[in-house]
Formats: structure tokens, C-alpha cells, sequence
């Protein structure tokens, strides 16, 4: 069974164990480079995505984490997709360029400061997800831009909320703030398709 870990210097990392564990798949914290060594997957959490930045650097785990995401799946749910994308504005912002998404910080404003939303996957991926996935969103990016290998999952009020591209998956709410582990199981799910297909070259 692989091992995800859930990257720990900020925010909120433990909702996403909690999560984790509900969805029967349990993870681990990851503070360090040789922690992060040991784990098949990561979830970046929410938080603040300039701190997160900050003690990236200050752990010594930029390049650890830039590896990583060469190699094994990344997930990141707000500040995390936020470190995730190729192009942050709103401020500009450096970032990991994992995936080919454009995000505006707070993008969403003060309509929809914190809210929690019932979203509906797009037609092809309500079968996997299901339909009638719990929301929350809280001072969320827009996902503005997403290239051609980018798969758009989740739209809300027409703009991409959980994507996909290669391995890595990034979502501008918090699905772990909510009682609904369907995404979490999800990514857990894909996290061993993954194992299995690398394993075996
Ligand atoms: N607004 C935060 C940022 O720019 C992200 C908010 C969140 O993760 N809930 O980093």
C-alpha cells in the first residue's frame, strides 16, 4: 500500500490526515527532505502560500520538493495548487511550475470569501466522482488559464476547480474541510495506479 504524505510546515495539514484516514488510505506528515524520500505521494494543503514559499527555503526542501514532483504525484488543494502552477498572479509570486495552470490569488473576492459549495463533476468524471462534492472555499485562487494537457474535473460558475494533469492533481477549495473523503480516496486510488505502473518498468 503506497504512502502519501502530507507536506506539514503550514495550514492546514492535519484536516488533510484526517482525511486520509477516512478515506482508508493513511498518511503520514512530511517536514523534512528524508521524509519526503520515504513517501509514494504528497498533498501540499492550504494555508498561506507565501509562508509556505518561505519555509520551503528555510527547511532546505525547495529542491526536494522539485524532485519529487518530477517523479511522484503531487496534490495541492488552495496555497498548494497556488505552488503548483506555472504562473501565479495577484501578487506574482514564484513557484514549482508542476502544472501548465495560470492562478489569480484571492481570485474569487469577497462573493465567495468562505463558502461551502456543492459541485458537480464534468460529463466523463461524475462516474469516478460522483456528484454532489462538498466545497469549501476560503480566499480560493481562480484557476484563470489551464494548457492543453491540463484535464479540467470540476468546474465552478464555469471556471476549473479541480484539474489534473499527468500524475498531479490540483484543486483551488479544500475538500479536506468537509465530511465528503471522495476526492481524497480518489487521489489515494490513482496514487496506487501510479505505483503499480512504475513499479513494473
Ligand atoms: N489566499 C491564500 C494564498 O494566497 C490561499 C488560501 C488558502 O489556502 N485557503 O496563499
Amino acid at each position: 500500500m503506497p504512502t502519501i504524505g502530507v507536506l506539514a510546515l503550514q495550514g492546514d495539514f492535519e484536516a488533510h490526515l484526517a482525511m486520509l484516514r477516512e478515506a482508508g488510505a493513511p498518511g503520514c506528515e512530511v517536514r523534512t527532505a528524508q521524509a519526503m524520500e520515504a513517501v509514494d505521494a504528497l498533498i501540499i494543503p492550504g494555508g498561506e502560500s507565501t509562508t509556505m514559499l518561505r519555509l520551503l527555503r528555510r527547511e532546505h526542501l525547495w529542491n526536494a520538493l522539485a524532485q519529487f514532483g518530477a517523479r511522484k504525484p503531487i496534490f495541492g488543494t488552495c496555497a498548494g495548487a497556488i505552488l503548483m502552477a506555472n504562473e501565479v498572479s495577484h501578487p506574482q509570486q514564484e513557484s514549482f511550475a508542476m502544472m501548465d495552470i495560470a492562478v489569480v490569488r484571492n481570485g474569487y473576492g469577497r462573493q465567495l470569501d468562505s463558502r461551502i459549495v456543492l459541485l458537480h463533476p464534468e460529463p466523463g468524471h461524475d462516474a469516478i466522482l460522483g456528484t454532489n462534492l462538498e466545497a469549501v472555499f476560503i480566499r480560493a485562487p481562480i484557476i484563470s488559464r489551464v494548457g492543453p494537457e491540463v484535464e479540467v474535473l470540476v468546474r465552478y460558475n464555469g471556471d476549473p476547480v479541480l484539474v489534473r494533469q499527468g500524475h498531479h492533481l490540483a484543486a483551488s477549495f479544500h475538500p479536506e474541510l468537509t465530511t465528503d473523503h471522495r476526492i481524497h480516496a480518489w487521489f489515494a486510488a490513482s496514487v496506487r495506479k501510479h505505483n503499480s505502473v512504475t513499479n513494473s518498468l
